[in-house]
C-alpha cells in the first residue's frame, strides 16, 4: 500500500509541475494583451517618517488580476515580463502611474517622492535613461521625485551600460534605493560611492527584529554605516506597532508595510491621504509610544 502511496505522491508531484508550467506559459502568452488593454494596474504603498508618521514617498507596484488564473504574483508577473521581453513596457506602464500619482500628491501640497522598482536587466539597456527621462518631461514630472528601487544584487552587477545609466539618471536627479537589503551580497563602502541615497531593509530582517537581539545589532550597525555614508534607511514589511518602535530605537528613519499602509489603488491612497495628512502625529501609536 506504502509503494502505491509514494507512486500516487509523485503521480500528484509531476502533474503540479505539468500545471506549474503550463499557468507559467498562459500567463507568458495572456502579458501582451493585458499591458495593452491597461489589463495591468498599478498599486501604491506609503512609505512614512517613523518618528511622526508624515508621509515620505509611495512605492509603485504592478498588479495584474488575470481573467482566468486570478491575481498573478507580482513577481511572477516581472519574471514571466523578463522573459518575453516585455519588460521595458511593463516598467513605463508603472512609470507613467507614478507621474500620475506624482501629480494627485502635488495638488495635494505634498513633496513625496514615487518609487518604482526596476529589473536588473532593464538597467543594462542602453536606451533606459532616454526612455525615462522622456516620461518625466511628458509629465512635467521633477526627476527629484523620483526614486528608482534596484536588488542589492542587481547594484552590485555593473557593467559599462548600467553605469552609463545610472550616472545619467543621477545628473537629471533621480534617486537610487537599495532594495530588499539583507539579501544578497554587497559590502556597505561599495554603496557608499554616491550613487545610492537610501537602503531598505529587507523583510527577513524586519520579521526578526522584535525576537532577536543579533538581529537588532545587525540592523543598528548597517543603519549607523549608511547613514555615516549619507543615505537614508527604510525598514520594510512593518506589520506590528513593536517593529516599528524597535526599528525606530534603532536609529532607522523611514517605514513601510502592512502596519503603516497597505498597498493599494490610487483611489484608496487618495483618501488614506486625506485621513493621513489630517492626523499623522496622533494616530501613529508609535509616535505616541516615544
Ligand atoms: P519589493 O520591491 O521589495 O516590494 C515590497 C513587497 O513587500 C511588495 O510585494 C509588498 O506588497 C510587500 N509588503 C509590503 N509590506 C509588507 C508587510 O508588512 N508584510 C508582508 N508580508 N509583505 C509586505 P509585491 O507587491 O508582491 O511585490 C513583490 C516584488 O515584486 C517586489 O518586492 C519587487 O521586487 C517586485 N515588483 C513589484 N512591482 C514591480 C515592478 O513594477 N517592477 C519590477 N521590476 N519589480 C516589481
Ligand atoms: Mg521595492
Ligand atoms: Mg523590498
Ligand atoms: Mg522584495
Amino acid at each position: 500500500a506504502s509503494k502505491a502511496g509514494g507512486r500516487n505522491c509523485v503521480h500528484a508531484a509531476t502533474s503540479d509541475l505539468i500545471d506549474e508550467h503550463i499557468r507559467r506559459r498562459r500567463i507568458e502568452q495572456d502579458m501582451p494583451a493585458a499591458l495593452e488593454n491597461s489589463g495591468m494596474h498599478v498599486a501604491f504603498q506609503p512609505i512614512l517618517r517613523l518618528d511622526n508618521g508624515h508621509l515620505d514617498s509611495i512605492e509603485t507596484l504592478v498588479r495584474w488580476t488575470h481573467p482566468v488564473l486570478g491575481p498573478v504574483p507580482a513577481d511572477q508577473i516581472v519574471r514571466a515580463a523578463e522573459h518575453t521581453n516585455q519588460i521595458l513596457p511593463m516598467t513605463l506602464m508603472v512609470l507613467n502611474a507614478a507621474c500620475e500619482m506624482r501629480k494627485v500628491l502635488e495638488r495635494q501640497h505634498s513633496k513625496a517622492q514615487v518609487a518604482v522598482n526596476l529589473s536588473p536587466r532593464l538597467l543594462g539597456y542602453s536606451g533606459l535613461a532616454a526612455r525615462i527621462s522622456a516620461i518625466l518631461l511628458q509629465h512635467q514630472c521633477p526627476p527629484q521625485a523620483l526614486v528608482l528601487e534596484l536588488t542589492e544584487d542587481a547594484a552590485m552587477v555593473r557593467s559599462d551600460v548600467s553605469d552609463a545609466n545610472v550616472e545619467a539618471l543621477r545628473a537629471l536627479g533621480v534617486s537610487f534605493s537599495i532594495d530588499d537589503f539583507g539579501t544578497g551580497y554587497s559590502n556597505l563602502s561599495r554603496l557608499g560611492h554616491g550613487d545610492f541615497q537610501q537602503i531598505k531593509l529587507d523583510r527577513s530582517l524586519v520579521s526578526q527584529i522584535a525576537a532577536n537581539a543579533r538581529t537588532r545589532d545587525i540592523v543598528a550597525n548597517v543603519t549607523r554605516m549608511a547613514k555615516d555614508l549619507g543615505m537614508v534607511v527604510v525598514g520594510e514589511g512593518i506589520e506590528t506597532e513593536e517593529d516599528a518602535a524597535q526599528l525606530q530605537g534603532l536609529g532607522v528613519t523611514l517605514g513601510q508595510g502592512f502596519y503603516l499602509g497597505r498597498p493599494m489603488s490610487a483611489s484608496m491612497l487618495c483618501a488614506w491621504l486625506e485621513k493621513n495628512a489630517v492626523q499623522s502625529i496622533h494616530s501613529l501609536p508609535l509616535a505616541v509610544a516615544r
